[in-house]
């Protein structure tokens, strides 16, 4: 009886201690509903937030933010080792947002070990815009349109480049701003508030709690390579533009790892090249009509197909069994490849898969093959990868394997390896070691005349032509010929479905100088 008595006394405490008169300001917030408290106590954040980098008005004022940047890339899981130190590779580019227009644009360039640059421009006004491959590995001369929801991510990632911009965007008509925690980290105090932006990215921004400027954001997401992942990324050395402070420096962070390290040149209120909201002369609008006769599962030869919704991936139909070249993305990237191939062929399981090397873009779906009981043929030194991508930590995309993981099976081979049942025949070859992994199996059909490699020779898939070689093709087409294969009708790019000829092959040997092939 005792307890009821205190928990009586207690309630005529809350009830009589809390007369409207006598609320704090503290004590106000009891009142209001939890989303409330949360939304006005980031608020409050991120009001001084914007103060910190000069106020509204004044980021308001600027007509322009141009960013140029200029740094390295830790090539983490796309280094020629599957494990670190890794490779550093340049990592160059130029974001504009032009508030007075309403447009941007967002160049970005990474070069990768062994295959160069690869870069990518959004040029955007309102909600209209394209999207072109600007050295044309992938996408040849063909515009990309953008249009309406299409633009919100160009739109939303070139805002988190500009600290005054990304505060701004969290302030304006925002209701999904919450508070999300205090803490404390090598001495110092941060406070930590969420928003969500156009494109659905919810940024934790990252606040010093004494000076208030912003020390960067967080992301968390899944990767099909390691599991549960949190992006960092760092700002640091703010400068003075016409009253309004940004960076100077970004570091990124991968799990706590540092992934990328910039030097930011700024301009604001600079003239805006008119040139770079114009389609390049060069390229083309794509033509409507080239998926008219799509199917999923494109036959290139006698049992052989390419699943053309990932990339160059290639399936060969033994007797009894089925072999699968190359594991992209994540789980559920090849267990939908997997699904494909048991709805055409159901009658025979997938009994092999190989994989051409370790990033995470060959062979990050392992797992979907682990879990289906399929044998992983791979190269000696890969072997540590593929075990510890089978027990990688998922909490936010925990995958089937996640839930019934056994022990994967996996065979290996140094240089070749042949795969018949005496009708047909699949043939692997080690490559390596070259500029851009020290492992990497390429496979060869000797009665179909194909040859499937991976990111040593790039097709680019809705240009009609090809490039001049890159330095690691012609050392890959030296290397057919020390092997000898060079009766090849087809090669196919793992990353996407245009089959090239022979000759378009040595078309672009030819165009680099190279005319031994
Ligand atoms: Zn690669």
């Amino acid at each position: 009886m005792r307890v009821q008595k205190i928990a009586t006394l207690l309630l005529g405490i809350f009830i009589f201690g809390c007369s409207p008169e006598k609320q704090s300001p503290e004590s106000a917030g009891a009142d209001l509903s939890p989303a409330m408290r949360s939304y006005q106590k980031a608020q409050t954040i991120l009001n001084a937030g914007i103060a910190t980098l000069g106020g509204a008005e004044k980021i308001k004022a600027l007509e322009n933010i141009s960013i140029e940047y200029e740094g390295l890339r830790h090539m983490i899981n796309q280094s020629r080792r599957p494990e670190g130190p890794w490779d550093k590779e340049p990592s160059t580019g130029k974001i504009i947002i032009d508030r007075k227009s309403n447009r941007l644009y967002n160049l970005s360039s990474n070069s990768y070990p062994g295959i160069g640059a690869f870069g990518m421009s959004w040029a955007i006004t309102g909600r209209e815009g394209f999207h072109i491959d600007v050295y044309r590995n992938h996408h040849g001369n063909e515009v990309m349109k953008l249009s309406g929801q299409e633009t919100d991510w160009p739109w939303a990632a070139s805002t988190r480049w500009m600290p005054p911009l990304l505060l701004l965007q969290a302030a304006e008509n925002n209701t999904s701003l919450r508070w999300i925690d205090s803490y404390q980290k090598d001495g110092r105090t941060f406070d930590a508030i969420s928003f969500v932006q156009p494109d659905k990215t919810v940024p934790v921004l990252i606040f010093d709690a004494t000076t208030h400027l912003l020390e960067g954001y967080e992301t968390v997401r899944d990767e099909g390579v390691y599991g549960d992942v949190t992006d960092f990324i760092r700002f640091a050395d703010y400068q003075d533009f016409n009253g309004v402070k940004l960076p100077t420096k970004r570091t990124d962070y991968f799990n706590g790892e540092i992934a990328r390290e910039l030097a930011l040149q700024i301009s604001v209120n600079s003239p805006v090249d008119e040139n770079l909201f114009a389609i390049p002369a060069a390229y083309e609008r794509p033509n409507e009509n080239a998926n008219a006769s799509y199917t999923r599962l494109k036959k290139i030869g006698e049992g052989v197909y390419i699943d053309q919704d990932m990339g160059g991936i290639m399936i060969v139909e033994f007797r009894d069994f089925i072999f699968v070249m190359d594991c992209p993305g994540n789980f559920f990237m090849s267990q939908s490849t997997i699904d494909a191939v048991r709805e055409m062929i159901p009658d025979k399981a997938i009994k092999y898969v190989a994989s051409s090397h370790t990033h995470g873009d060959h062979a990050g779906g392992a797992r979907a093959y682990f879990y289906a009981g399929a044998t992983l043929i791979t190269t000696p030194a890969h072997v540590e990868f593929y075990k510890k991508l089978a027990k990688i930590k998922q909490t936010i995309m925990p995958d089937p394997f996640f839930s019934s993981p056994k022990e994967p099976v996996i065979e290996t081979f140094a240089n070749k390896k042949v795969i018949t049942d005496g009708e047909q025949t699949v043939e692997l070859y080690n490559v390596g070691p070259n500029a851009h992994s020290e492992e990497l199996v390429i496979a060869y059909l000797p009665k179909q005349k194909i040859l499937w490699q991976a990111d040593i020779f790039f097709i680019p898939f809705t240009g009609k032509e090809v490039n001049a070689a890159m330095p690691i093709t012609i050392e890959f087409a030296q290397k057919l010929k020390a092997l000898g294969i060079t009766d090849f009708e087809q090669i196919i790019d793992a990353h996407h479905s245009r089959v090239a000829t022979r000759a378009e092959f040595r078309a672009t040997l030819q165009k680099a100088g190279y005319e031994e092939f």
